[in-house]
């Protein structure tokens, strides 16, 4: 399979100069993480620019309101509201339950987990704050403590400005020990290739307590979790786990974080929010990514008590926070996530595609693992499936670049870089989940050969 090049000739490409800074920047980063093609092929996008561009590339309608608003009025500071601030407000709010009704407006996901940082010690005045190994909060020198997946790990001790005050074994949740740490397969539900790596899902709760006892005065201000993890391989926790997880947090007068930067906005199918899949009410929500279709665009919902506690210690300004560009483009983006019916698209197709790839595990032997919900999903890839050891790096990279070459573009996470991550924008048809389907199986058989 191939897709039709497009008219992005190399002489264009040439003639523009961030495309020679592009090229600089190109050997300083893992080649998987740069998709740039100058030689006029086409590709499809099943990345959707890292879980970003949720209603497609140039939606028209998003399109035509950006256009107007660019016209109208760009920015006037958080110093004063304006029509689509209020219009937007308005919007998300009807979508996220009691009482979670504050709405602050950020720019990008980590000044969003900032914010909800910042909250949760002013709200608990409390210190410490959890995040699950895997995890991914942001690169800001706030939440990059708070990451911990990959090269997104801080190893300068004492350079990061909160380190100090968070648990010492911060990041140990259900992941942690040196099974997981040595294992390549982190599933934590039952998966076919990975039989002795599930623990039952009491031990997950035991190493969590034990997690929260290391907590400064066995008090905690929050704990953040994605739905779904999203930079480590689109890992899912086990049913009722996060449940369980919350109480406990809140027993220790600590407020939990749901972290919608990759699951929110209709990306999981079934549900609107990812915290809906697991039955919680998050004190606080963030977002980003999908919420301004790669617009520049954040924010953190929260209760007016949480609200009040941050207004006690600070005033909270963010001098581009809820400019009116990004605001009308929210709001486009919410209209057409609705008109489109793309959350049940995302349900119908992404339902589909799992299927499709869940039979492609049969299949393979190095296909490891199939999982995910709605148009979140993740393709684990290991040596065999006895002895669950990761595909080589170079060996997924080749992968990689055949579907790429093949006009494929998927994005890649985990540990060791050795899980696929599918997540298209949630217009995608199923004609198109088929070619992504058909390329996958080229390249891998290939690899097989
Ligand atoms: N949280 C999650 C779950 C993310 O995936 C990301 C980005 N990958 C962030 C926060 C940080 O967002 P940003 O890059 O916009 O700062």
């Amino acid at each position: 399979p191939r897709m039709p090049p497009c008219d992005f000739t190399p002489e264009r490409y040439q003639s523009m100069p961030y495309s020679r800074v592009l090229e600089v920047y190109r050997e300083h980063l893992s080649p998987e993480l740069v998709y740039f093609d100058h030689e006029g092929n086409r590709y499809l996008d099943f990345f959707s620019g890292i879980v970003t561009v949720s209603v497609g590339h140039c939606h028209p309608k998003v399109n035509a309101v950006a256009q107007k608003q660019l016209g109208r009025l760009w920015h006037t500071s958080a110093l004063f509201f304006h029509p689509p601030i209020h219009e937007y407000a308005e919007k998300l709010s009807a979508l996220l339950p009691d009482p979670l009704k504050v709405i602050f407006l950020v720019n990008s996901g980590s000044e969003a987990n900032d914010l909800a940082m910042l909250m949760a010690r002013a709200h608990s005045k409390n210190t410490d704050i959890i995040s699950f190994r895997g995890a991914y909060h942001g690169c800001s020198p706030y939440t990059i403590g708070l990451s911990n997946v990959g090269q997104f790990k801080m190893t300068l001790p004492g350079a990061v400005g909160c380190q100090s005050t968070m648990c010492p074994d911060v990041f140990r949740g259900p992941w942690g020990g040196s099974h997981c740490r040595d294992s390549p397969v982190q599933t934590i539900r039952k998966c076919s290739c990975a039989p002795d790596c599930c623990h039952a899902e009491d031990q997950y709760i035991e190493q969590f307590k034990d997690t929260l006892s290391t907590c400064v005065g066995k008090s905690i201000a929050g704990f953040f979790a994605e739905p779904i993890q999203g930079v480590n391989g689109f890992v899912q926790y086990p049913k009722g786990f996060l449940k369980e997880a919350f109480q406990l947090v809140r027993e220790r007068g600590g407020v939990c974080i749901a972290d919608e930067v990759q699951t929110g906005f209709g990306r999981l199918g079934s549900h609107f929010w990812g915290f809906q899949t697991h039955g919680v009410l998050p004190d606080i929500v963030t977002m980003a990514k999908g919420i301004g279709n790669g617009f520049p665009m954040a924010a953190v919902v929260t209760t007016p008590e949480i609200a009040k506690s941050l207004a006690k210690c600070v005033l909270h300004f963010n001098t581009f926070g809820g400019n009116p560009m990004a605001c009308a483009i929210g709001s486009a983006v919410l209209e057409v996530i609705k008109e489109e019916k793309l959350q049940e698209n995302s349900q119908e197709v992404g339902t589909y595609l799992l299927l499709k790839l869940a039979k492609l595990q049969d299949e393979f032997e190095i296909i490891g693992d199939v999982r995910g919900k709605g148009l979140m999903i993740g393709i684990e890839m290991v040596k065999d499936k006895t002895s669950r050891q990761p595909l080589p790096r170079e060996e997924v990279s080749q992968i990689h670049e055949d579907c790429r070459q093949m006009g494929l573009i998927v994005g890649r996470g985990g540990l060791f870089s050795q899980t696929f991550r599918i997540a298209p924008s949630l217009c995608i048809t199923k004609p198109e989940a088929d070619f992504a389907v058909d390329v996958f199986r080229a390249a891998v058989t290939q690899h097989m050969e």
